[in-house]
């Protein structure tokens, strides 16, 4: 049974083992495959379990894949692959439904932390001289935040939301979540209250909702006027949910203070990104999801999918 891996370089740039992949199969990794349906089914070829990342796999090429019985998605979020069609070929579709909450969560927060104490920036500071210079024992460039009794809004309050909730707890702040849907053994780490309390009263705000019709652009010219002066926004959650040039608009005016963003309406972005030209404003590579420990964990769930799979008990399954 043939196994293809169409783009196994981000999951697994060599720190980790595709051996339990190919225990199960005759195993083929790449590590990366254009998007496009021609490329792509001509990797596929006539293997039966297909495993992706961020690939698209179409309904064209499922019907130029006739073999094609598995596809397992090595992420959370499903929508490269059509799966309306593979259902209706009959093919199995599985995800990994979680793995890398801790990291997520540890990411958004980091970014608040990087802007209350500006730790680059002061140590390039004293590493170009300017501490021995000082007069004083101490100095700072920019104003240092202290993060207790702040307000923490959070919105989309599922897993990640949660465990950021956490950490801000620890931290003293106060968190607000906003969820289109409440769970009551959430409230015990949030006050739960409507999208424009949220927006009111927060000093930092936290993107946490998957991307869906009704969240995209949710952060845009109409909600960020609804914020307090001065506001810092971070999203670890997709691009899209942003309407950029708005953000970039609010940071240029200094209503929005600073942005923390791991994740762009298009990735790779595009040089021209209005964002790359914004002040206070920074951009992490959609790294959140990728310390070792959480794809390790992605790559073992993977295996036990497509393990599972084949035992005729397949777990993780996905829907159109
Ligand atoms: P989750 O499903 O546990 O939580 C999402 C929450 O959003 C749910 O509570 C849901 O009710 C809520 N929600 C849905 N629609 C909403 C709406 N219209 N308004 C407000 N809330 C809404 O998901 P999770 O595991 O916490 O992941 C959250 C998101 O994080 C994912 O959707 C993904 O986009 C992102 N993510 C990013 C990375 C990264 O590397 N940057 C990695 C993993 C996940």
């Amino acid at each position: 049974m043939k196994i293809i891996v169409l783009d196994g370089y981000t999951e697994n740039p060599g720190d980790l083992s595709w051996e339990g992949f190919a225990s199960l199969g005759e195993l083929t990794v790449y590590d990366r495959t254009p998007h496009d349906d021609a490329a792509v089914s001509k990797r596929i070829g006539d293997a039966e379990i297909v495993i992706t990342n961020k690939t698209p796999v179409s309904a064209k090429t499922l019907d130029i894949c006739k073999s094609v019985k598995y596809i397992g998605v090595l992420a959370t979020g499903y929508n490269i692959v059509d799966v309306g069609a593979a259902k209706e070929r009959g093919i199995v579709v599985t995800n990994i439904p979680t793995y890398g909450t801790a990291a997520v969560a540890q990411l958004a927060i980091t970014h608040i932390l990087t802007y209350c104490h500006h730790v680059s920036e002061h140590s390039a500071a004293v590493f170009a001289g300017d501490w021995c210079a000082c007069p004083d024992y101490s100095f700072w460039n920019y104003p240092l935040i202290e993060l207790a009794d702040k307000t923490l809004g959070i919105i989309g309050f599922g897993r990640i939301g949660q465990a950021a909730a956490r950490i801000a707890g620890a931290l003293g702040m106060k968190v607000l979540a906003y969820d289109a849907y409440i769970s009551e053994s959430a409230k015990a780490l949030a006050e739960y209250v409507s999208l424009d309390e949220l927006l009111a009263q927060s000093d930092f705000i936290s993107l946490h909702c998957p991307l869906l019709p009704s969240t995209e652009g949710i952060i845009n010219k109409a909600s960020i006027e609804k914020m307090k002066q001065g506001v810092v926004i971070i999203n670890t959650s997709r691009g899209p949910l942003i309407n950029e040039q708005d953000l970039y608009d609010a940071l240029e005016s200094g209503k929005v203070a600073h942005a923390g963003l791991d994740v762009l309406s298009s990735e790779p972005p595009k040089p021209e990104n209005v964002l790359f030209n914004a002040k206070n404003c920074l951009i992490t590579p959609h790294i959140a999801w990728a310390p070792l420990e959480s794809r390790r964990r992605l790559m073992g769930v993977a295996v036990n999918n497509l393990e599972s799979f084949l035992k005729g008990a397949p777990v993780n399954t996905v829907d159109a």
